[in-house]
């Protein structure tokens, strides 16, 4: 998938009308997509089309029912401009993030909005593929009952803490969840009568993706994401691009060793990044025994201040900096971008980790800012959300009149369609 925010490569590139005309209707889709309302005269000023071609591709937006204008207010002398915004509920898209302890699932709107967030604790044994499958089954069931009438689903992503092969989201293993050689989308597609394309990713991936796009790391080039949790998911962004290496499984950065004799790793291997500093090793740093506790009450030790809370601060900001260093000489990132329970330890061991981080070769280290993740837990539902709209924001005209035929310009039943069924989206009026 293509991860920029602009189309600007395609106007010099491509060749003939047509193409040309999807490059920039795309280009506006995606101004407001991630920018969110734009005047007339900042879409002008951000394309460098004249005035003309984008009240044509606007109009064009507006007959898909993609976004909506409205006029805008007098600022100085001259004609107010027309304000472009998102149609938020016009198309969205079913994202589920799984964990070994929950099962998060969003409706996000066009403009990556979340219109209906659920968690739930798992209903049965997470071991159940089945019965995780048909639970997935029943919330898309539910949300699509809520979503707004003539709205769109474009698909339905999910995120897994797991190898996942590409482009098919077979997931090879996940030692969090139990799931091995599991054929998680075709289970899925099968349980909803194979009525939505559906898709998986690796959570690291999709939280990386988030970031970039929409988080925290937004305007970087090179970002390197990483979510503390049971394990470690970690995405990397290079030059605008994930890096997904031959099989889709790049990025898995839990598993650098950081202490050869250390922990035995779910992996097989010792001394894993992972091992050392995923959740249950951040719990025992603050004294206290993972089978008893959880990040929540290594939080409340750190708001206490204590004496043992400090010191499990500085082992943890020790080891989780220890892998950033090495990650960061390979990688050389402008943005390292913490989630998960490193996010949430970040103000705290902020600090020990820079001096950590110290380690990283001078030239890499003075070029990478370490920020805390923006879009915490919601990160990965937003990232899979971005993978389901590829689509209609490389190419919206063929997507959305495949998607509603009665939009296709010269179809007969077009009046009648859009008035009487309520099956177009005509929520933009
Ligand atoms: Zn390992």
């Amino acid at each position: 998938m293509r991860l920029g925010t602009g189309d600007r490569r395609l106007r010099a590139e491509t060749s003939g009308q047509d193409e040309v005309r999807r490059a920039n209707v795309s280009t506006v889709l995606r101004l407001v997509h991630f920018g969110g309302a734009k005047t007339r005269s900042e879409i002008v000023a951000a394309t460098g089309l004249n005035r003309s071609t984008v009240g044509a591709l606007t109009a064009e937006l507006v007959r898909l029912g993609l976004i909506r204008e409205r006029h805008g207010e007098v600022v100085g002398k001259g004609r107010p401009s027309n304000v472009v915004e998102p149609v938020s509920h016009a198309v969205y898209v079913l994202a589920f993030d799984i964990t070994a302890a929950e099962v998060a699932a969003a409706r996000v709107g066009l403009g990556g909005y979340l219109l209906q967030v659920r968690r739930r604790l798992h209903q049965g044994p997470l071991h159940d593929v089945a019965g995780v499958v048909a639970h997935l089954a029943m919330l898309v069931r539910e949300m699509r009952a809520k979503a707004a009438p003539g709205s769109i689903c474009l698909g339905v992503v999910v995120s897994v803490p797991a190898s996942v092969r590409q482009p098919d989201g077979f997931v090879r293993r996940s030692p969090s969840l139990g799931w091995y050689e599991t054929p998680l989308v075709e289970l899925l597609a099968a349980a909803l009568n194979h009525e939505l394309p559906v898709a998986a990713g690796n959570d690291g991936d999709l939280g990386a993706i988030a970031e970039y796009l929409r988080g925290a790391a937004r305007g970087s080039r090179d970002v390197l994401y990483v979510r503390g949790q049971d394990g470690i998911g970690g995405g990397v962004i290079v030059d605008g691009e994930l890096l997904k290496g031959a099989g889709g499984y790049a990025g898995e950065l839990g598993h650098i060793v950081v202490r050869p004799q250390g922990h035995h790793c779910v992996c097989g291997a010792r001394g894993c990044w992972e091992a050392e500093i995923g959740d249950a090793a951040i719990i025992r740093a603050f004294g206290r025994n993972p089978h008893e506790s959880d990040i929540e009450d290594v939080l409340a030790d750190v708001a206490t201040g204590s004496r043992r809370a400090l010191s499990g601060v500085r082992k943890t900001g020790e080891v989780v900096g220890l892998g950033l260093a090495t990650l960061m000489n390979i990688f050389n990132p402008d943005t390292v971008v913490l989630g998960g329970s490193f996010g949430s330890l970040f103000p705290t061991m902020e600090p020990t980790l820079h001096a950590a981080v110290a380690r990283a070769l001078g030239p890499i280290r003075e070029q990478a800012t370490l920020v805390r993740s923006e879009l915490g837990s919601d990160a990965q539902l937003i990232g899979a959300a971005e993978v389901a709209f590829a689509d209609v924001l490389d190419h919206p005209v063929r997507t959305i009149e495949a998607l509603l035929p009665s939009l296709r310009p010269g179809d007969a039943s077009q009046a009648d369609a859009v008035g009487s069924t309520g099956e177009a989206i005509r929520a933009s009026s």
